[in-house]
Formats: C-alpha cells, sequence, structure tokens
C-alpha cells in the first residue's frame, strides 16, 4: 500500500500547506486556537474535494487530535464524523489514537494497524503523516490519516490457501490410490495375474485423472496470467462454436446425444483469442454431455442480444441441455474453483471442478459475461455474452 499512499501523501502536503498559509494569512497570523475557530471552512472545501478523490478512507486533523474533515470513505468505515470535536468522538479506537498522537515530526510517517467492529468487522491499516506548519506563527500542524481497507486483501489471501488446499487434496486422493496399488502388486498380488490387469487398469484410470486435474490446473493460471492483457485479434462465434462441436460430436453421439448447432446468420464477430473461446466452449459443451440427460440434446446458439437503440451490439452464444438441472442455492457458486453439485459424481465423470472457473476467466478477460439459467427437472442454460466489434 505504501507507494499508492505516498503518492495520495505527496499530493496532498502540497495542497495542505498551502491551505495551511491560507489560514495564517486569515487569521491575521494569529495562533490557531482549537475547533472554535474552524479556519478550514473556505479552503477546505477543497481539501475536502481532494480528501474524497482519494482511493481510500482519508481524515485531516489538527494538532490537538482535532477532526477537521473526513471523506466519505472515511465515512463509511468510522460511521458519523463528528467534524470540529476531538477524534475521540468519531471513534474510540485506540490504535487510531495512538498513530494520531506518535505521528511526531514532519515527514514522519506512523503505519499502524487497526481492526473495527462495527458497522462490520474490519482490519485496516493505515498512516498517519504530520505536516510542517506553513509559517514560523502557524502552530496548529496538519495530521492526514489514510486508511486501507485490507479487508479484500485478506479474502484473496484466505483464497490463495484454500485453492492450494484444494489442489493439493484433489492430487493426493489419487496419488493414495496408486500408492496403495503399487504396494500391492508389489507385495500380495505379485503372482496374480488377473489381479495385476485389474488394478493397472485403475491405476491408468487414477493417473488420466491426475494429468486431468493438472492440465485444468494449468488451463486456469494460464488465463489467469493473461487476465489483464486484453484480447488484440478478432474471432468470429460463429468458427468458435463449430471448432467446439466438431471436437465434442464423437463424445456427445458416444453417449447417444443429439449435439445441434445453429450459428448466426452474418459474421459473429468480437475482440477475442479464437483457441480461448473454444475451450470455454468446450467446457460448456462438455458439462452438458456429462451432466446433462442420457440420450438427450444439446444446443448451442450464437445470437444477437440487447440490440435496442442507444445499446451497443452484443453477442452471446449459449448451451442448452435438457438435463436434470442445477438446484437454485448451487447457481450463483458453480463459477468458484471446485465448487461442485455432488464431488462424487464429478469425479466419477471425470470432472476436476475447475471447467467452469476456467470458462469465467476465459469470459472475463474478453470483458464478457457468463449467465447461468436453470430448472430442475428441465434443463440448463450458460450463456456467455461478448461486446461486437
Ligand atoms: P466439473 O469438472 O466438476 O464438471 P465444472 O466447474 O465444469 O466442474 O462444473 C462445476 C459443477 O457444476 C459440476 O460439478 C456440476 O455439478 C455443475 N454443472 C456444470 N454444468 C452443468 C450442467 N450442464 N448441468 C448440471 N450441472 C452442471
Amino acid at each position: 500500500m505504501l507507494p499508492r499512499l505516498t503518492a495520495a501523501i505527496k499530493h496532498l502536503s502540497l495542497k495542505l500547506s498551502s491551505l495551511a498559509a491560507a489560514r495564517g494569512q486569515r487569521d491575521g497570523e494569529k495562533k490557531y486556537g482549537g475547533p472554535a475557530e474552524q479556519p478550514w471552512q473556505n479552503g477546505g472545501q477543497l481539501a475536502f474535494s481532494i480528501l474524497n478523490s482519494l482511493p481510500d478512507p482519508a481524515l485531516i486533523l489538527d494538532d490537538f487530535a482535532v477532526l477537521l474533515r473526513g471523506n466519505n470513505l472515511a465515512r463509511d468505515v468510522l460511521g458519523e464524523l463528528r467534524i470540529g470535536e476531538h477524534i475521540s468522538r468519531t471513534t474510540r479506537n485506540p490504535e487510531l489514537a495512538a498513530a494520531i498522537a506518535n505521528a511526531g515530526q514532519p515527514g514522519h510517517r506512523e503505519q499502524f494497524e487497526l481492526v473495527l467492529h462495527s458497522p462490520i468487522e474490519r482490519r485496516l491499516e493505515g498512516v498517519a503523516t504530520r505536516f510542517a506548519p506553513a509559517s514560523k506563527s502557524e502552530t496548529a500542524a496538519t495530521i492526514l490519516v489514510i486508511l486501507q481497507d485490507l479487508s479484500e486483501r485478506d479474502a484473496l489471501s484466505r483464497m490463495r490457501v484454500e485453492f492450494v488446499a484444494n489442489a493439493s487434496h484433489e492430487l493426493r486422493t489419487p496419488l493414495a490410490v496408486l500408492t496403495g496399488f503399487i504396494e500391492t502388486l508389489a507385495g500380495p498380488a505379485k503372482g496374480d495375474v488377473a489381479a495385476q490387469q485389474r488394478f493397472l487398469a485403475i491405476m491408468a484410470e487414477q493417473a488420466a485423472r491426475m494429468t486431468r486435474l493438472i492440465d485444468d490446473l494449468l488451463a486456469l493460471s494460464r488465463v489467469e496470467m493473461r487476465a489483464h492483457l486484453a484480447p488484440t485479434t478478432i474471432a468470429d462465434l460463429n468458427l468458435v462454436a463449430a471448432d467446439a462441436v466438431e471436437h465434442l460430436k464423437p463424445v456427445a453421439s458416444s453417449d447417444g446425444i443429439a449435439l445441434v448447432y445453429q450459428p448466426l446468420t452474418a459474421a459473429a464477430e468480437i475482440r477475442g483469442d479464437h483457441d480461448e473461446l473454444v475451450q470455454a466452449v468446450q467446457n460448456l459443451v462438455h458439462n452438458a454431455i456429462k451432466y446433462g440427460r442420457p440420450a438427450g440434446s444439446i444446443s448451442v446458439v450464437v445470437s444477437h442480444y440487447g440490440n435496442r437503440p442507444g445499446q451497443l451490439p452484443s453477442l452471446q452464444l449459449s448451451v442448452t441441455d435438457d438435463g436434470p438441472g442445477i438446484a437454485p442455492e448451487h447457481v450463483p457458486r458453480l463459477t468458484e474453483r471446485f465448487y461442485r453439485v455432488s464431488t462424487s459424481f464429478s469425479r466419477e465423470k471425470g470432472g476436476t471442478g475447475l471447467g467452469l472457473a476456467i470458462v469465467k476467466h476465459i469470459v472475463t478477460r474478453h470483458h464478457g459475461a457468463i449467465h447461468i439459467a436453470s430448472k430442475v427437472g428441465i434443463g440448463s442454460t450458460f450463456t456467455l455474452s461478448f461486446p461486437s466489434v
């Protein structure tokens, strides 16, 4: 957080010293006597606008810890700001009080951490800085406090830890099966040819499961690495859908499933990476095959949507199956990594729990959106929508 804070502090320090100078002139260079004088009333409006343009909660206090200004984000985290009163009237947080008291010499940065319990529990990191008085007679130096909400960062690091734990767990299970069978083959089943054949088949299946998981983990990390690089090429959703259907037609027909593809009659061009989009659509079609109705039907449709006056034209690609559908409580979580309605059923079908997470990342990189509509007993439709070029 420091570079961001340093830039903000530099920016504000210039503004604050000129405001402090103006305050000195307005006061006829007389000593500032505390909150009653409210010397920030005019120039303070500008400071308030600057504070509000900061991306983090920020407060300005005088040398007596009287709160002079606070931005709207500060109000969000601290509640009502009692301007013109001692900071303790706004918050009794001991870490914040200590940081203001320790702000020290001009230019010194007092870093601190605090936990707020109300209105919701949050962990924040902050820095309190004192600015030099603008003139010799200026005694009421100004303290700037900038806070940064760490809750989002904490949630991200929790997600990372959970992800590593989940991935390790997913790999450990087939590995344990393999190790067990290797021991059995080397020991009790040494001379049993029939058992060996059976065990080798199971081992091959577990090795394939590990390969699928590693392939999906690599695919996920590849799309994550490119998440902030907008695609530079043009892709046609008609061709994307045609390629995905072509690849999966043999899998669908071996399960007796009819896979129907309906392109848009015109070109369906978006700014996109053809191969990544094919991967996303394949994941959706493959899911429709795995979780759809045996001997059912799947349709892949490319269409326009939302082409109303004043709206940007958009294109969408939807994959619909007539399977058992998904209960509504699961729908919002389906694109989370390793989230599955039934882990055992997904594993039985060769799933890794990463397919939809990969789709979501690819769609996000393409400035698109994913929408899932499902009715239990009727089927599911996964729709990807993108701005057209
Ligand atoms: P998996 O590798 O388990 O298929 P995904 O991320 O692709 O992982 O999908 C997550 C879960 O969403 C699946 O385990 C399944 O429970 C559910 N799901 C996905 N697509 C469908 C579908 N077309 N019909 C019913 N359930 C689905």
